[in-house]
């Protein structure tokens, strides 16, 4: 089966700062994929790319075999969801779920039905008719992850999205994350600097430093089987 995303030999510039260099990553139909590691190491600058928010310097980008490399956000068939909510304030949370299939001119009957369904999933059907001011920080982050639900992509990216949350809540969406992806068996790839979260979520660990992937692997050789020192100590298994 061809990959759902594959990353071939991509290089990414901030100025003459390389951030990302010659990295390569095939990520399977379906998989739930966590980028870890520390501030700074480059996982929000690959899902950038992925998402078609920074230009790459070099290398490609495809999705279920198509090079997009150069093709804009919304015809990636990609959903993102970011640590802030990046809601639109002044709008309901229907509307906020609805909004860019609006600007989309998709029929009335397909959006409220997508909608429905994404408030279903999401248990926030109460809050329909909300404005985000009034949502705990939780129930904003259920809202934004609808917002790339309603679209019915392919392949969900999220950046760090529970880290603005409590211990409590960050445990309960974990679980919630991770029941969405055993319904919907999209691909998920999913940033963290939170090690609970990667080895609780993922199908496959990539372990970042500094632009390079040091390991890519389940969590349990991860964890049991660190490539090297570095590895071991930042997922904190013993070696
Ligand atoms: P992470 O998400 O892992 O914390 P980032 O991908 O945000 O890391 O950043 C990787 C590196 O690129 C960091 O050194 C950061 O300072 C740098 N960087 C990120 N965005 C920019 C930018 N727009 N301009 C210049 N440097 C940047
Ligand atoms: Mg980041």
């Amino acid at each position: 089966m061809q990959p759902s995303v594959s990353i071939k030999d991509l290089s990414l510039n901030f100025g003459s700062v390389k951030v990302l260099e010659r990295l390569n990553l095939d990520i399977a139909q379906g998989e739930f994929i966590v980028l870890l590691g520390p501030s700074g190491c480059g996982k929000s600058t690959l899902l950038n790319c992925i998402a078609g928010l920074l230009d790459v310097s070099d290398g490609q980008i495809f999705i279920n075999g198509k090079n997009v490399t150069w093709e804009e956000p919304k015809d990636r068939g990609i959903g993102m969801v970011f640590q802030s909510y990046a809601l639109y304030p002044q709008m309901s949370v229907e509307r906020n779920l609805s909004f860019g299939l609006r600007v989309s001119g998709m029929p009335k009957a397909e959006i409220d039905k997508r909608v429905k369904r994404a408030a279903e999933i999401l248990q926030i059907e109460p809050l329909l008719q909300r404005k985000p001011a009034n949502l705990s920080g939780g129930q904003r982050q259920r809202v934004a992850i609808g917002r790339a639900l309603v679209r019915d992509v392919d392949v969900f990216l999220f950046d760090e999205p529970l880290s603005n949350l409590d211990a409590k809540l960050r445990s309960d969406l974990r679980v919630e994350i991770k029941r969405l992806h055993q319904r919907l068996k999209n691909t998920m790839i999913y940033v963290t600097h939170d090690q609970i979260e990667a080895l609780t979520l993922a199908d496959r660990i990539a372990i970042m430093k500094n632009g390079v992937i040091q390991q890519l692997a389940d969590p349990h050789t991860i964890y049991n089987k660190p490539v090297n020192l570095y590895v071991a100590g930042f997922i904190g298994s013993p070696s």
